[in-house]
């Protein structure tokens, strides 16, 4: 894989130093080979870093000490920061990570009977614009670097490690702020420290990405990784889609369903995932259940329908339970394996992304420069 950002100078920051935390085996071997050490350092550096959790490189005890010291002059492992902590009363856990300006990263972390899934953001906003996401809405700021998405993970581990209830985290999903997709080359970094044996070890069935589709970096995406696709859905015709995730004008479904086949193809006994927005009116009707189950025929397919999160000034309301009933009745009975997901965490969430803003406004009043921001706990 080619990692155009893997030279030692290149990726300083303005401590000056590198941040080692977003290196996978292949990126921290080829800035191993610049120092002029051997490859098997890189498994050494990820282990302590993402199975032990040792930040420091002081504390890396089977390096020899002239190398400990020389990479405290170079590098640096650093998190991101909490600037706020919620757990809601049915256990879903909510972060707001920082790296410093008025900038936040929104994670949720959802127990389930035996698994426990972190959502991870790839994105500061997003670019997209779906029409009924808050986080759409807001705009975009930037790419997420692949330290600041892995270290969601590795300070989630952490956290949950030291809250005493020994609860677990299986899966990852990315579907937090942005469009993965967007932002490949990060995303791969860290997915790939995702799924390595010497970092995190998940199976790729547990480490899911969910795109709106932008078609070129998903058959990209099929040729370097083989982690679980969800596709953003949303509506079974271009008129509506386009609609509704505008990236759509540019990538109609038909090129979508191409790309998608073509990642099923390459991925043995994957089912896509598509996610659905219940949309009261909009998208919900009978017969928008029958155009879907047409349009997926061939495709090995799960479908998740999702209940709309409402948020201020949008102009759609969610579909009633009812609806969803037998919307998903249609699709079960064309034969697809289809769920409606749980909405989970109410009490501390509201629509997607919307926390964030209510964050940023707050950091805005204590300035952006705070040196210490209060980790808030509710
Ligand atoms: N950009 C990616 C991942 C982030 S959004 C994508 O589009 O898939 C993760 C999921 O939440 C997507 O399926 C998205 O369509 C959905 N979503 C966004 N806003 C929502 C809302 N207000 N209510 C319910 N689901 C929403």
């Amino acid at each position: 894989m080619n990692h155009p950002q893997s030279g030692p100078k290149k990726l300083r920051r303005e401590s000056g130093k590198v941040n080692l935390l977003g290196f996978d085996r292949e990126a921290l071997e080829g800035w191993f080979a610049e120092l002029g050490e051997p490859s098997f350092r890189a498994v050494q550096v990820i282990k302590w870093i993402h199975q032990r959790r040792v930040l420091e490189f002081e504390r890396m005890t089977d390096l020899r000490k002239a190398l400990r010291d020389r990479l405290a002059e170079v590098a640096e492992i650093r998190l991101p920061r909490a600037v706020l902590d919620r757990t809601s009363t049915d256990g879903v856990r909510k972060w707001l990570l920082t790296l410093g300006g008025d900038n936040a990263i929104e994670m949720v972390y959802i127990p389930e009977l035996g698994r426990g899934t972190l959502c991870v953001s790839s994105q500061l906003g997003c670019p997209l614009a779906c029409t009924f996401c808050s986080t759409g809405q807001q705009g975009f700021e930037r790419n997420l670097t692949a330290a600041e998405i892995i270290g969601q993970l590795l300070f989630a581990t952490q956290a949950l490690e030291t809250d005493g209830t020994a609860r677990k985290l299986t899966n990852v999903v990315f579907m937090g702020m942005g469009e993965p997709l967007a932002n490949l080359t990060s995303v791969l970094r860290a997915s790939n420290l995702m799924l390595d044996e010497h970092a995190y070890n998940l199976s790729r069935r547990r480490v899911t990405l969910s795109t709106a589709g932008i078609v070129p970096a998903l058959y990209r995406l099929a040729e370097v990784s083989r982690i679980s696709l969800a596709v953003s859905l949303h509506a079974p015709n271009d008129a509506l889609r386009d609609e509704l995730v505008p990236i759509n004008r540019k990538y109609p479904i038909a090129a979508l369903l191409a790309a998608c086949r073509n990642y099923v193809k390459r991925t043995p006994h994957h089912r896509i995932t598509w996610e659905y927005v219940m949309l009261d009116a909009v998208n919900d009707t009978d017969a928008h259940a029958r155009e879907l189950a047409r349009l997926l025929i061939g495709i090995p397919s799960k479908i998740n329908l999702i209940p709309f999160n409402s948020f201020p000034n949008t102009c759609y309301r969610g579909s009633s339970p009812q609806r969803i009933r037998c919307f998903s009745e249609i699709l079960q009975r064309a034969g697809y394996i289809t769920t409606v997901r749980r909405t989970r965490g109410n009490d501390i969430d509201g629509a997607c992304g919307q926390l964030v803003g209510e964050v940023r406004n707050r950091m805005r009043r204590l300035g952006a420069d705070q040196p210490q921001l209060p980790v808030l706990r509710a």
